[in-house]
């Protein structure tokens, strides 16, 4: 079975695409076998896996305008990550627009995604920082949505909206769609708005807020400028600690779910 994670947030800057990148190798690391899916058209998940985003032959782009398959598009990245990548540049900021002509425009991702699905455990997307086009796609593809939210001021502005969209999605597009956690990022236990910010996140969402905390830590923002996840720039950082640690709780989340769930066995 496959899990495809849309890791979304219309606001920038929230550690969405720190997320994807260090959550895809922390679960790499984990023997799972992950493809990490660049769908902003700033490309940092591609250069953050160490890949050169106008280096390959074919993008994320080419995908959902259906000019190759996504088999076509996966790009190994160099061994220190350790999933596999369709990358994403600046020539993707046209497909907003070209989408909108398309057939089926909100499952061009899906669709595409069908095709090798089968081949990885975990597919995780990286959206832009918008609930555009390009967000619907992620999360009419997705079973689960992660988002990643910065414990600072305003961190709970447009939350609601999101909520809104990602209902809308399930109601209307993809009714397998679901919440799989709210996860704090660049939490910095000495700032008391932090700590405010993650009571109330809690408070509103329960055990929808992942346990594991993403502290604010320089190794996580300085790792992509070296083009690899923390947990091979700095393996001993609490950057890198605490991805794996996501990636263990998401892992055991999944468990817990998988034994609830009513048994597909027939009765002997
Ligand atoms: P988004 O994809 O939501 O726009 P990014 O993941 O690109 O957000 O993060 C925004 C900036 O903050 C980047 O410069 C990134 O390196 C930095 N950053 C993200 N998470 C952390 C963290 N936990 N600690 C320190 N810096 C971080
Ligand atoms: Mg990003």
């Amino acid at each position: 079975m496959t899990t495809v994670f849309a890791i979304a947030n219309q606001k920038g800057g929230v550690g969405k695409t720190t997320s994807s990148v260090n959550l895809a190798a922390s679960l790499a690391a984990t023997r799972k076998k992950v493809l990490l899916v660049d769908i902003d058209p700033q490309g940092n998940a591609t250069s953050g896996a160490g890949v050169d985003k106008y280096e390959p032959e074919y993008t994320i782009l080419d995908v959902l305008l259906g000019e190759a398959g996504m088999a076509d598009a996966v790009v190994i990245t160099p061994e220190q990550s350790g999933f596999d990548l369709v990358a994403a540049n600046g020539d993707l900021t046209a497909a907003e627009v070209q989408l909108l002509e398309l057939d089926s425009k909100e499952y061009r991702l899906r669709d595409a995604l069908a095709a090798i699905r089968e081949r990885y455990d975990y597919i995780i997307i990286d959206c832009p920082p918008s609930l555009n086009m390009l967000t619907v796609n992620s999360l009419a593809a997705a079973d689960s949505v992660i988002v990643p939210i910065q414990c600072e001021y305003y961190a709970l502005e447009g939350l609601t909206s999101l909520m809104n969209t990602i209902e809308k999605i399930r109601s209307v597009l993809n009714p397998k769609l679901h919440i799989g956690g709210l996860l704090r990022t660049m939490y910095d236990p000495r700032n008391s708005l932090s700590n405010d910010v993650s009571n109330q996140l809690i408070s509103h969402f329960g055990d929808k807020v992942y346990r594991t905390i993403i502290p604010r830590n320089v190794r996580l923002a300085e790792a992509p400028s070296h083009g690899a996840p923390v947990i091979t720039y700095d393996p001993k950082s609490r950057g890198a600690v605490s991805y794996l640690a996501l990636a263990g709780e998401i892992l055991r989340r999944e468990q817990t779910v998988a034994s609830a769930a009513p048994s597909q066995q027939p009765p002997e």
